[in-house]
Order: C-alpha cells, then sequence, then structure tokens
C-alpha cells in the first residue's frame, strides 16, 4: 500500500518537531545568558554593592547583578559556593536571598515541558494514524482487530453465479462443516488447505463467504497483503493469533485472501528486506502443519497468481486441493447478471443474454459494476426504469476502462483466436493418435493464453509413437495454420505453440533417433556440471560435430515444415467444417470436443452441418 509515502510524511514530522525545539531553546538561550564567573569576582560585586538577588543552593550561587556599564540589563550569574558562610556575607550587604532557584523555574518549563509535549503530542498524532490505517496497532501483542470475525457473513450459494465447477467442489466441505460426525465416524479427513485460483474480479472472496454463509459457521478472514506492512514480528504473531482464534470457535472458516502477498516463493529478491515476509510465512507453514482439520477448521485461501506461490504451500497437508474459479462464459454471464439484476427494483425489458453478448471476456465484479452503472446513468438521466439505453451506455464506458486495462479482446482479435483454436482441435481430431479434444474455449484465460483447446489423454502413457508425436506437432501448428488458411496473415498468438512443436520435433531427431538423416543415434549427451561446459560450448548439449548440429537442425525444421503442411490440408479439406464451427464458437464461447466430432461426422455422411446439435 501506500506505505513509503505514509512513511515519509511521518519523518517530516519529526523533523519539523525537532526544529521547533531547537528554535525555543536557543530563544530561550539568547534570553537567559547565564554568565559564570568566580567566587572572588562575587565577593567583589557583592562588596561593590553590585548584587540586586541571589538564590543559594548547597553547591551554587545563582542570581542577578547589576551589569558594568548602566546601559546594560541586568545579568544573570552563577558561581560555584565556596564559602559555607555565604548567608553571613549577603546579610551584611543587605542582598536578598533565598534558597530556591525562582528565576529559573520559567525557563525549565518553557525548555523541557514544552517539547516533552510536542514530542508526545506528536507521537499520539503518529500513533493515531497508524493505528487508522492498521487498526490493532496500539494493542502490539494480540491483534484481535487485524483478523476479520464475521458471525453471519450473509452470503449464499445463490450470489454466486456462473462458476458452477468451483461450487461443487466446495459442496463437500460444506456438509463438512455440517455435518463433521458422518465423516469422522468413517475415519475421512477433508483436505485441510483450499486454494481458490482464478483472476481477479472472479468471485473467489465471494465463494469463499458463500461457504461460510452456507454451512452456518463463523468465517474468520485476513488479507495477505495487510501483513506486508506489518513491523517485525508482527506478521507471524498475527497468523498465530488468527489460528488460536480459529480453534478456540470451531467449526468455522479461516480464509486468507490474497495468500500470493505473503506466499511468495522464498529466497528470491535477496538483499533481505523479505525477512519480516519469510517469518509470516513459515510460521503459516507451521501452523498449518499443526492443526488438525478434524476439529472443524477449514482453511482457504485465494490467489490470481499461483505460480509465485512457495511451493511449500503447495504440498500434501498444506493447500492441497485447488480449485479453479474462472473467467465467466456466456452461460456463466448470462447467470451473474441474473444475480445483479435481481438487486434492480425497476429494471425495464432487458434481455440478458443480449447483455451477456455485450460483455465477452468480462469477469463477476466487472458484471457488477455493470448493473451498478446503469442504475446510476438511469438516476442521472432522471428516468423511472433501468432500460437498454443504460446498459449499453454502461458496457460502452466500462469496455472503455477495461481495455485499457487491456484485459479485453475486441472482435476481430476474438474471430483470430476462434479460428486459431479450432485450428488445433480440427487436426487433432484429424489425426490417429492425438488425444482427444474435450473443450474449445476463446474465454480468455491469463495473460498469455487468449483461448485454449484442452486435450486430455485418454490412459497414462509410457511410450509414444512416431506417428503420435507428428499428430502432435500437427495439431500443435494447427492454430497458425487455421490463422494463415483463413486471414492470409499470421498472429503472435502461436508462439507457445511453436516452442512446444519445435521442442517435439527436436526430441524427436536427437533422443528418439525418428529422423531420416539423423538416423537412430542418440546425441543428447549425458547432462554435464555447468563448470565443465565453459570454454566448450558446442559440445554443451550433446557430443557431436559442427556438421551433425546443422543435420539436426535441418531435421527438426523439416519435421516441421512437412507438419505444418499436414496441418494445412487437413483445415482445407475440413474448411466447412471450421467455418460453421467458428460460427458456434464465437456464439457461445466455449464448444465441446463432442460437437466437432458429430460435425465431422455429418460431413462424411453429407447430412447438412447447420442443425442443431445436442
Ligand atoms: P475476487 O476475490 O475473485 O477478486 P470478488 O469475490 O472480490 O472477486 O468479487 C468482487 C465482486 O464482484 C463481488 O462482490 C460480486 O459482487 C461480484 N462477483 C464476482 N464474481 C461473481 C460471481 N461469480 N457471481 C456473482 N457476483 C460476482
Ligand atoms: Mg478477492
Ligand atoms: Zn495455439
Amino acid at each position: 500500500m501506500n506505505m513509503e509515502k505514509h512513511h515519509k510524511v511521518s519523518i517530516w514530522y519529526f523533523i519539523i518537531g525537532i526544529w521547533v525545539v531547537l528554535i525555543v531553546q536557543n530563544y530561550l538561550a539568547s534570553t537567559y545568558v547565564v554568565k559564570t564567573i568566580p567566587y572572588s569576582q562575587f565577593v567583589e560585586k557583592l562588596k561593590a554593592g553590585n548584587i540586586i538577588e541571589v538564590s543559594i543552593t548547597e553547591k551554587q550561587i545563582k542570581g542577578l547583578m547589576k551589569s558594568e556599564s548602566s546601559s546594560e540589563e541586568d545579568v544573570y550569574f552563577r558561581t560555584v559556593r565556596v564559602d559555607p558562610d555565604t548567608s553571613e556575607l549577603l546579610d551584611k550587604y543587605h542582598v536578598n536571598y533565598s534558597a530556591t532557584i525562582e528565576s529559573t523555574l520559567l525557563r525549565d518549563i518553557l525548555s523541557w515541558i514544552i517539547p516533552v509535549f510536542l514530542f508526545v503530542g506528536i507521537w499520539f498524532f503518529l500513533m493515531k494514524r497508524l493505528s487508522a490505517q492498521q487498526p490493532g496497532f496500539m494493542t502490539l501483542g494480540k491483534n484481535k482487530a487485524k483478523v476479520h470475525k464475521q458471525e453471519d457473513v450473509g452470503v449464499s450459494f445463490e450470489d454466486v453465479a456462473g462458476v458452477d465447477e468451483a461450487v461443487a467442489e466446495l459442496v463437500e466441505v460444506i456438509d463438512f462443516l455440517k455435518n463433521p460426525d458422518k465423516y469422522l465416524e468413517f475415519g475421512g479427513s477433508l483436505p485441510k488447505g483450499i486454494l481458490l485460483v482464478g483472476p481477479p474480479g472472479t468471485g473467489k472472496t465471494l465463494l469463499a463467504k458463500a461457504v461460510a454463509g452456507e454451512s452456518q459457521v463463523p468465517f474468520f478472514s485476513i488479507s495477505g497483503s495487510e501483513f506486508v506492512e506489518l513491523f517485525v514480528g508482527m506478521g507471524a504473531a498475527r497468523v498465530r493469533d488468527l489460528f488460536d482464534q480459529a480453534n478456540a470457535n470451531a467449526p468455522c472458516i479461516v480464509f486468507i485472501d490474497e495468500l500470493d502477498a505473503l506466499g511468495k516463493a522464498r529466497g528470491f529478491g535477496g538483499m533481505g528486506g523479505h525477512d519480516e515476509r519469510e517469518q509470516t510465512l513459515n510460521q503459516l507453514l507451521v501452523e498449518m502443519d499443526g492443526f488438525d482439520p478434524n476439529v472443524g477448521v477449514i482453511l482457504m485461501a485465494a490467489t490470481n497468481r499461483p505460480e509465485v506461490l512457495d511451493p511449500a504451500l503447495l504440498r500434501p497437508g498444506r493447500f492441497d486441493r485447488q480449485v479453479l474459479v474462472d473467467r465467466p462464459d456466456k452461460q456463466g454471464r448470462i447467470a451473474i447478471l441474473k444475480v445483479h439484476l435481481k438487486k434492480i427494483q425497476k429494471l425495464g425489458d432487458i434481455d440478458v443474454e443480449e447483455l451477456a453478448n455485450m460483455t465477452p471476456g468480462m469477469v463477476g465484479a466487472d458484471l457488477a459494476s455493470l448493473v451498478n452503472e446503469a442504475a446510476l446513468l438511469t438516476v442521472r438521466a432522471r428516468k423511472k426504469t433501468v432500460e437498454k439505453v443504460q446498459f449499453e451506455e454502461a458496457v460502452e464506458r466500462i469496455v472503455a476502462g477495461l481495455e485499457k486495462k487491456n484485459r479485453l479482446i475486441n472482435p476481430k482479435e476474438r474471430k483470430i483466436v476462434a479460428y486459431h483454436e479450432l485450428g488445433h482441435a480440427l487436426v487433432a481430431l484429424s489425426l490417429p493418435g492425438t488425444d482427444p479434444v474435450k473443450k474449445i474455449t476463446i474465454v480468455p484465460r491469463g495473460i498469455a493464453a487468449l483461448g485454449y483447446t484442452m486435450q486430455v489423454p485418454t490412459e497414462d502413457r509410457f511410450l509414444m509413437t512416431k506417428t503420435e508425436l507428428l499428430g502432435k506437432v500437427a495439431s500443435l501448428l494447427g492454430g497458425r495454420a487455421a490463422e494463415e488458411m483463413i486471414f492470409q496473415d499470421i498472429s503472435t498468438g502461436a508462439h507457445n505453440d511453436l516452442a512446444k512443436a519445435t521442442d517435439i520435433a527436436r526430441s524427436m531427431v536427437v533422443e528418439y533417433g525418428m529422423s531420416e538423416k539423423g538416423g537412430q543415434v542418440y546425441y543428447k549427451g549425458e547432462p554435464q556440471a555447468l563448470f565443465l561446459q565453459q570454454g566448450q560450448r558446442q559440445s554443451a548439449t550433446g557430443d557431436y560435430s559442427e556438421k551433425t548440429a546443422q543435420i539436426i537442425d535441418e531435421e527438426v525444421r523439416n519435421i516441421i515444415d512437412e507438419q505444418y503442411t499436414v496441418a494445412m490440408k487437413i483445415l482445407d479439406e475440413k474448411r466447412e467444417i471450421l467455418e460453421e464451427a467458428v460460427t458456434e464458437l464465437l456464439e457461445k464461447e466455449k464448444i465441446e470436443g463432442s460437437y466437432l466430432e458429430e460435425l465431422i461426422r455429418r460431413k462424411e455422411t453429407g447430412e447438412p452441418l447447420a442443425a442443431e446439435v445436442e
């Protein structure tokens, strides 16, 4: 958060404070110049009648004396008391004297008490600011305020839509929390930690709350990002506190939002400074290992960056179950829109499906703010009901915002992605030995992949034949081939495919002896320790000559080129199917592999393609 900025501000307060104190003291010093004089001089002045008054302590004499020239003001002086009978002397010369040091009282007040008040004031002010930022700051030991406990979250699965797969996985957890005995009787135990993984705004936090709401148990939540700005040792204390509270309140749900903020892999970044996070993470690991899920505490966490998490967090016995909360497809968006539209009391005649069509790529949070925006626009336009126009305007606004953040793909890109993905799928379906295509989507996921084709292996494979490997290469190239065929142009969307295809082709040549010119030779060489490779770079990958290296490159290239031609040929033959499927994919955003198979079957039997597929 804005800790940096805040830090600077507070340092400024101190600088100003010190500066004020210095000015005050300087001023006081200039007005109360106290001259230190020898005792002999004091006696002289006394005899000359120049001493006005004095105050005496055991060790010194302070007082006021007339100055040398009569024009100047009287001078404060101080001298060491040598003679214990000073009072007699003073009596003799009729000087007022006392045993207190009245003349310095004002000075003491000004130069000490005021600065002390000032510092205390600044301190309190800072504390107040700090604790406003992080409640619980003043209560250093127990930071209860930080752990947000909610008895009733007021969220149920009805409020979460379009993430049915995630919900299905969480139903079991709710059942456990409701009837723990049923599970314990059979000696079963639940996973300790459930990690919700998905892009921002897809409803992870909402889902965690819904689990608590559905199972009617308390919900303890804490956000990983809050740990980042804590003082050393406090993060760990807080984690301990969180688990203490949870154990005392079982059954309950403990939810750590934004786990990545505190669970980043350790040992990166160097240069210290991460000790605090490391300590906190270690404490979390310790607590996770120590607690027994059978007492009824379910630990949940959410992250949109699972790849940065410390692997230790994902080990069995920790966050070993991961639930994907994905971006919604069109059906999902319809469901989410319905949830939020329900909140609008005066809704005009709105076609939800049409609305879903206008919002490809949006996640739940975007849709929620879309509905909200439409309602606000209605108020602004002084209309009685929220109508289509308001939604259209709201979509425009939100799309503009999201485009700036690069989170939406435009219609042209969508079309390219659809052809690309279907290119993979059709080639894969047409070649023997490739994994079956389960589903194809153009719902963007992550940053890298715009769409994807999901192929699941039918069985665990130990061996792969040359035909199968070639088929794999061809289907990887199918995406780009489709782009080239349809648009006579290619995009950057294939770079991951190319990397994988090249990898397979290369392995075929250097490891599996599957190329003509390369022959049945294993070229890979033993992996060597890095320091042994120095100075002999060309043999780093294997023991072969320059000429062989050239042959390998050529053969890899040949495989790729040949399979690209294969892919092109398949797509050319199946162009009709491709076009039909693209229309369907653009409309639905997600199609099943079985739908494509059906199209292929119809094409073979000469049935019309366009009929609805069940
Ligand atoms: P995340 O934690 O994944 O970033 P949130 O749970 O904080 O997302 O979602 C923010 C808001 O967006 C929610 O409060 C809700 O209003 C809306 N929202 C997000 N996903 C959904 C969904 N699947 N169904 C209904 N509303 C959703
Ligand atoms: Mg969240
Ligand atoms: Zn691809």
